[in-house]
């Protein structure tokens, strides 16, 4: 993983190296990096399962850290849940996406936006207010905008966050269930969110080709999803053979370093069409 995030940055030419994976962050150190704008997004293309097209992107933190270059979020978003941090850190991603997301629009480039929230994020009841006072700041229809959200031990309030979830859906925004599979992201959210899309967490994608066990799994997934009317998303589509399976099953949409890195907004325009003359 450490291997692959390093060559996520050795690709676009202007990204320092990343940081030390062991740096540890205090709060402070990160409400200033939110201040001072230092949060970048990077997008990943998910592109349709059948014909290639590219339909979305993921967006994905960083954070340029004066010093230390490309910080990767395992190493500062857990540190903004705990510290009161989060939702700066949410508001700031989402305008992000959005402004790309319309910028991109303008130049007739149409992209559904995932963006990542939180459990933590889904306890302050303005929150779907919010989300709607950005999209219309950036000038988006809601069905544009997707949230990706994974259940953690954060999950302190369920009666609240599933209000706030079906409050963001009657809006008409997305919502993606993320991670599907692994322990904190289970069948009895899908009983009880009104999720839009489910993505197979990468654990049962990536190998999957020499594994029928991965591949049981990831077809019960599937039918499940087929069955509650959800879109599915493969993450995790690595290499060729993880490819040549997915290919051969009925998921929507896949994502992964195969098809496409995380990269800087800008580049993605470049990137689409290199990928549709392959
Ligand atoms: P995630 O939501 O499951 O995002 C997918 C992660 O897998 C990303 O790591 C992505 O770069 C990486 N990835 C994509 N394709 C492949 C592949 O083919 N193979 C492998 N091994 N990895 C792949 P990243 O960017 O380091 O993000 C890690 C996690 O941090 C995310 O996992 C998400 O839970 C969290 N995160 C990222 N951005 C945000 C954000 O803006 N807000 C919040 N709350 N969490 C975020
Ligand atoms: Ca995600
Ligand atoms: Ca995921
Ligand atoms: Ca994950």
């Amino acid at each position: 993983r450490d291997l692959l995030h390093r060559w996520e940055t050795l690709i676009p030419t202007s990204h320092p190296a990343r940081a030390a994976p062991g740096r540890i962050y205090r709060p402070e150190d990160l409400r200033r990096g939110i201040a001072d704008g230092e949060l970048v997004c990077h997008f990943q293309p998910k592109v349709g399962r059948a014909d290639g097209a590219l339909t979305g992107v993921e967006c994905l933190v960083r954070w340029q850290h004066p010093a230390d270059g490309l910080v990767f979020p395992d190493q500062f978003v857990p540190l903004a849940e705990r510290s009161g941090l989060i939702d700066d850190l949410t508001q700031a991603v989402l305008e992000q996406a959005l402004h790309q997301a319309r910028a991109w629009q303008d130049t007739d480039l149409r992209l559904d936006v995932a963006v990542n929230v939180s459990m933590a994020n889904l306890l302050a009841l303005d929150f779907p207010n919010l989300v709607a006072d950005r999209l219309a700041a950036a000038g988006m229809a809601p069905e544009r905008l997707v949230l990706e959200v994974t259940e953690s031990q954060l999950m302190r309030d369920r009666v609240t966050s599933l209000d706030i979830l079906t409050r963001l859906r009657l809006k008409r925004v997305g919502l993606s269930i993320d991670d599907f599979g692994t322990g904190h992201s289970s069948l009895a959210q899908l009983r009880d969110v009104p999720f839009s899309e489910l993505k197979i967490d990468r654990g049962f994608v990536h190998g999957a080709a020499g594994d029928p066990a991965l591949q049981a799994m990831f077809d019960a997934s599937l039918g499940i999803a087929r069955q509650l009317g959800l879109k599915t998303v493969a993450e995790g589509v690595e290499d060729p053979d993880d490819w040549l399976y997915v290919r051969g099953t009925d998921c929507d949409m896949i994502q992964g370093y195969l098809i496409g890195r995380p990269m800087p907004g800008p580049d993605l325009p470049g990137w689409r069409a290199d990928w549709a003359r392959r």
